[in-house]
């Protein structure tokens, strides 16, 4: 024991403590060893020119293929104007470019100390890691991340201005924007904070259900009622012919109260942000049923916001703080960091999980609980563009569900709120002519969406209330 104590030591008082003289306790140790050396390791690889490189060019990638959803318009745009005319273009009107600048410039902040909520789940991660990596100090920001106990709370502590910034569910603060479930205050998604990253999971009693159409009188789980969980549950269990509001039953529970709940059979299963999918494997109290990313690969998940207010009076602030949270994006997309991420994540100020789930999550690589092994890379992913067309499809979603009644302005909510810009009219103002960017289609289950139409998407699912 002479390693980690030493009470024979005349000159020194016996403290129940590490005798590396640091805060924690003994068999504690090698864990804080093992996690300080992944943070050095991280920091090492943010500072090599490879990454400057790779985190530059991933968002100017990111920006281009935004608002050139076609590459032969990008093509012909570039050609007409030249590289230098298009970046300028998209730096006078896109925060997360002239973020860039201006990080280089470093303008004066007119907040340092600032204070971030986010809620202790995987989706979290860029603006999570940012705080142990030093992203955030680099930037001359000092941050307290807190840990919150549900989406209420944050939302509530968005509105009275305790928190500067804030882990969101993306389609938050499109609903606090529009005075759903709140005042009406307008807040902003800066960056997607993930996509994918989501799965359905079943009590193990329900392994022979795999069916939707056998969970009549299910109860299921969400974290908040403006989620993609929630949008996505009642999405897939519509499309197995069941009526989300009749056929089963959907509670709000915060994430890391899920497991309790599914172990004490007050619910049947839920649609939750991960570890928690994961941790009820890790339990043997749940197994994953499906990936969300099988429902609509790429979707969006949580976002890093703030409000419309603090982005005008604290525009270096907020230029900064975006800095920050990209880079960690950018850090969190490479499959090569995901497992030290996860070390430095998983302490009890962060997720307070087991490292083995929060890697199982981050790196694809995990036990589903039905007896198999599967690998899926991109389970989690960390893509940050906030893609209005993203917000298009949430806001169809509401209107389906009736949390939102009579005509909606579809693309002037997501316009406003998804902080993507209006960079079209400003192309107009170079005399180019406006991509149709930013609305990029996809698919939900095979269906395909298309944003310039969302009243007749709504119309056409046979199970809605509106
Ligand atoms: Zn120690
Ligand atoms: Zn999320």
């Amino acid at each position: 024991m002479s390693r980690y104590f030493d009470p024979f030591d005349a000159d020194r008082p016996l403290r129940l403590q590490c005798a590396c003289g640091r805060d924690h306790r003994p068999d504690e140790h090698d864990a804080v060893m093992a996690r300080d050396q992944a943070v050095q390791e991280l920091q090492r690889r943010s500072e090599t020119e490879d990454f400057e490189t790779y985190s530059r060019e991933f968002i100017e990638a990111s920006l281009m293929k935004a608002i050139f959803p076609q590459d032969a318009v990008r093509r012909r745009f570039l050609r007409a104007v030249g590289k230098g005319t298009a970046m300028a273009a998209i730096s006078s009107v896109l925060p997360t470019a002239s973020l860039q600048a201006m990080a280089q410039e470093a303008g004066p902040l007119e907040k340092k100390e600032l204070k971030i909520g986010f809620i202790p789940i995987t989706c979290a991660t860029p603006l999570i890691m940012a705080h142990p990596l030093g992203f955030y100090r680099k930037q001359g920001l000092d941050v307290s991340v807190i840990k919150t106990a549900g989406w209420a709370l944050i939302r509530d502590k968005m509105l009275n201005k305790e928190y500067d910034a804030t882990h969101f569910l993306s389609p938050m603060p499109l609903a606090i924007s529009m005075g759903l479930g709140s005042n009406a205050k307008p807040m902003n998604v800066a960056t997607i904070q993930n996509t994918n990253g989501q799965a359905i999971t079943l009590h193990v009693k329900h392994k022979d259900k795999r069916d939707p159409k056998q969970w009549k009188g299910f109860k299921f789980a969400v974290p908040f009622e403006y989620s993609m969980h929630n949008f996505l549950l009642r999405y897939y269990v519509a499309e197995a012919g069941l009526d989300p509001d009749r056929d089963i039953q959907i509670r709000v529970v915060p994430p890391p109260e899920m497991v309790a709940n599914l172990r004490a059979g007050n619910i049947d299963g839920y649609l939750g942000p991960d570890p928690f999918n994961q941790r009820a494997v890790f339990e043997e109290i749940g197994f994953i049923h499906i990936l969300t990313k099988e429902l609509w690969d790429g979707h969006p998940c949580c976002a890093f916001g703030t409000s419309a207010e603090f982005i005008q009076q604290n525009p270096n602030t907020f230029a900064a703080l975006y800095r920050a949270v990209l880079t960690a994006a950018a850090m969190a997309r490479q499959p090569k960091n995901r497992e030290l991420i996860a070390k430095v994540i998983s302490p009890a100020q962060y997720l307070n999980q087991p490292e083995a789930v929060v890697t199982q999550v981050l790196t694809g690589r995990f036990a589903d609980g039905l007896g198999n092994v599967r690998n899926v890379p991109d389970r989690a992913d960390f893509n940050p563009i906030p893609w209005q067309s993203m917000a298009v499809w949430m806001l169809t979603q509401m209107k389906r569900w009736g949390y939102v009644k009579g005509d909606v302005n579809y693309k002037q909510i997501a316009e406003q709120v998804f902080l993507l810009t209006d960079a079209k009219k400003h192309m107009k103002a170079l005399g180019e002519t406006a991509p149709e960017g930013a609305y990029p289609g996809f698919k939900v289950m095979g269906k395909p969406f298309d944003p310039a139409k969302p009243d007749a998407y709504v119309n056409s699912f046979a199970i809605r209330r509106t």
